[in-house]
């Protein structure tokens, strides 16, 4: 296993580093590293800019419309557009649905949404998760009942994230009672924009409410938006999780949020001297990057791997588990660094051009808001515990 860049790709990481410092508008990577809220002008501009550059789908085919990149290719540009601080590209559409319609979808199906996708004309979210179906999926209980050409949906989905852009929403839907819960399950596109449906915000503990219910009476949805067979969505489902797992590390992420965690310890004082010479202080922050660079290695050893045809089994849990609690200890850390002025949140302030100004440095402002937004990690995406039954049972056998 060769763990460092080839001349090829040393080339096409220089090829994206002059990509992102003509094309990422400083307007976009300047909110980013600030902790500004995005919003949602500023990610469709950011899906434009790569669409046009042909970049957009970075783990699509090129039959499709992607860039046909391979996993180090693709590790490459994640490093890079993190470290410049671009939005991230919000994930639904492309990352989860398009596989999904690829491998399952109809040829017509794969026609009409997949060049919307990659247009930015549909704003897709995901309606997997319901009051008692979430780490149990196979529990969900929203309704789908055939009625001639269309389906009749009744039922309600939560935690839908940006939900309030979408106009369109992938959903698991129960379509069977019999048998085993898993085999009664189908997977439905449905347009936001049908009466019967009712999005509601859901406002979390940062004060944002970037998820949302979404409820469904007798909405009518033509039976040409079933993907694939009717009762055979949890394969579907599953499939499009392993999508959904992919980058799980987050080690772009967590490196950029610790460059900044270092930047402020060098700027906050302690004991009359910087935060990041308090002996107790840098021993956290070091013992902090230690893990991530050990992390990062095994990302790579994962890339490396699946570069070599071998698709990553219970290590996608390790990263799971592993990036998300580097980054929620940053996240700790940035907040105890900036001491009191953790406490006055603005949220005013973290708007573009907003006039309201914050309480202490620019740096504090979103210190808080980002500790507790990122609650969230060790939540989704497969919880923290649940991940650790699986390294349980694939790993140590137990
Ligand atoms: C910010 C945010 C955004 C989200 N966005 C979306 C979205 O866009 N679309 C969507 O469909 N869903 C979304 N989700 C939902 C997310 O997938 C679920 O919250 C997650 O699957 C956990 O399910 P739950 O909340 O029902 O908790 P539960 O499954 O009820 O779990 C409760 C607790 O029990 C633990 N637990 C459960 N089962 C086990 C087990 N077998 N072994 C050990 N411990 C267990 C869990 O770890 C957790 O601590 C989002 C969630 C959050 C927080």
């Amino acid at each position: 296993m060769d763990l460092t860049y080839t001349d090829d790709q040393k080339a096409f990481r220089d090829e994206v580093r002059a990509f992102l410092d003509e094309k990422l508008p400083k307007r976009l990577s300047d909110k980013v590293a600030g902790g500004k809220r995005l919003t949602k002008e500023d990610y469709e501009d950011w899906h434009a800019i790569l669409n046009a550059q042909g970049w957009l789908g970075v783990n699509w085919p090129k039959e499709h419309g992607g860039t046909g990149w391979d996993a180090v290719q693709r590790h490459i540009f994640e490093e890079e557009t993190t470290r410049a601080h671009a939005p991230r590209i919000v994930p639904f559409g492309l990352n989860m649905l398009g596989p999904v319609l690829m491998k399952f979808g109809s040829k017509e199906q794969q026609a009409h949404y997949l060049p919307r996708i990659l247009n930015g004309d549909d704003w897709w979210c995901q309606g997997y998760s319901e009051p008692g179906a979430g780490s149990d999926l196979a529990s969900v209980k929203t309704t789908a009942v055939r009625e001639g050409e269309h389906y009749i949906v009744n039922g309600q989905k939560t935690w839908t994230t940006l939900g309030q852009y979408a106009n369109m929403i992938f959903c698991l839907v129960r379509t069977s009672k019999d048998g085993k819960p898993q085999e009664g399950i189908s997977f439905l596109l449905i347009d936001m924009d049908t009466p019967g449906v009712t999005v509601r915000p859901i406002v979390l503990i940062d004060g944002e409410a970037e998820v949302n219910e979404v409820w469904f009476e007798d909405v009518k949805v033509p039976a040409e938006n079933l993907v694939g067979e009717e009762n055979k969505g949890w394969t579907y489902a599953k499939y499009l999780l392993t999508h959904e797992r992919t980058n799980i590390a987050g080690v772009g992420f967590a490196t950029s949020a610790l460059a900044n965690l270092k930047r402020i310890a060098g700027l906050e004082q302690s004991g009359g001297k910087p935060l990041i010479q308090n002996p107790f202080f840098a021993a956290k922050m070091a013992q902090v990057e230690i893990d991530l660079m050990a992390m990062a290695t095994t990302n790579l050893r994962t890339i490396a791997a699946a570069a070599a045809g071998n698709a990553p089994g219970a290590e996608s849990s390790m990263l799971k588990i592993k990036g998300t609690v580097i980054r929620q200890e940053i996240n700790a850390l940035t907040r105890q660094a900036v001491g009191p002025y953790a406490m006055p949140f603005v949220s005013e302030a973290l708007d573009e051009g907003a006039n309201v100004e914050p309480v202490g440095p620019g740096y504090a402002l979103p210190a808080t808001q980002s500790y507790f937004n990122n609650r969230k990690l060790s939540i989704y995406g497969g919880s923290n515990e649940v991940q650790r039954q699986i390294i349980s049972k694939a790993i140590l056998e137990l």
